[in-house]
């Protein structure tokens, strides 16, 4: 499959359509957060896709470009575990698309497994430990094998979306050995990780960004 997947208009619109969901969901992120945190989630998460947003009409020549600056706003805005981690990942995704304008489907997920490879390295978690990785990690994996089995980037994106849903749910019941909801214990069982919720969210509208732009 070598049809176009993401360009910097569709990119563009994934950012926004990130920064428009985080903020309609933003007291819910932050209550998860209140159960198993500090409250602040949401709020992080607002200011700094807000931000993003501010700067999006200012459209750069390359997708590069767009991540990078992304990656940028967000280390320097979001604050918490999750500005680094999120940073990291659009950093990486920067970086993966070289001076790239279109990445087809392998490229997009090469990039979007890239960034997570990032998340993992920068916050040293692996699966199962209650982080925005559990959503992670399964939609890459349900990514790469629906690319391999010839879907549309749309079609293999939204595969990857359903994953994410399925490995945020299945946070609910771990025992947190990653981050501020580690310090609980046996007590951040039970509750949804927040940033598996907010990294669910970036994967469900980056399919919709796709979705919209091949008519699906
Ligand atoms: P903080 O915990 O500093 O208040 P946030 O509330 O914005 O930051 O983000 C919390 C989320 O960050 C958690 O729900 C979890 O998904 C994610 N997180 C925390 N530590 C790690 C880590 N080491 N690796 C991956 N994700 C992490
Ligand atoms: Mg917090």
């Amino acid at each position: 499959m070598s049809e176009a997947a993401l360009n910097v208009e569709i990119a563009s619109s994934w950012l926004q359509g990130f920064a428009d969901r985080v903020a309609e969901e933003k007291d819910w992120l932050t209550e998860l957060d209140a159960a198993i945190g500090d409250a602040d989630h949401g709020i992080n998460m607002n200011r700094g896709m807000s931000a993003v947003a501010t700067e999006l009409s200012d459209r750069p020549a390359d997708l590069a470009t767009l991540f990078k600056r992304t990656g940028m706003k967000l280390v320097s805005s979001v604050g918490g575990a999750s500005g680094p981690l999120y940073g990291t990942f659009f950093l990486r995704l920067a970086a993966a698309s070289g001076d790239a304008t279109t990445l087809d489907g392998p490229g997009l997920a090469t990039a979007l497994r890239a960034g997570c490879d990032g998340i993992k390295a920068r916050g040293k978690a692996e699966l199962g430990e209650k982080t925005m990785l559990d959503a992670l990690l399964p939609a890459m994996d349900a990514l790469d094998e629906a690319v391999a089995s010839g879907q549309s980037p749309a079609e293999a994106m939204k595969a990857a979306a359903e994953a994410a849903r399925t490995g945020r749910e299945a946070t609910i019941p771990m025992l947190a050995t990653k981050g501020r909801a580690s310090y609980l214990g046996e007590r951040s069982i039970g509750h949804l990780d927040p940033g598996a919720a907010s990294s669910t969210l970036l994967l469900e509208t980056l399919a919709a960004a796709l979705g919209s732009s091949d008519g699906s």
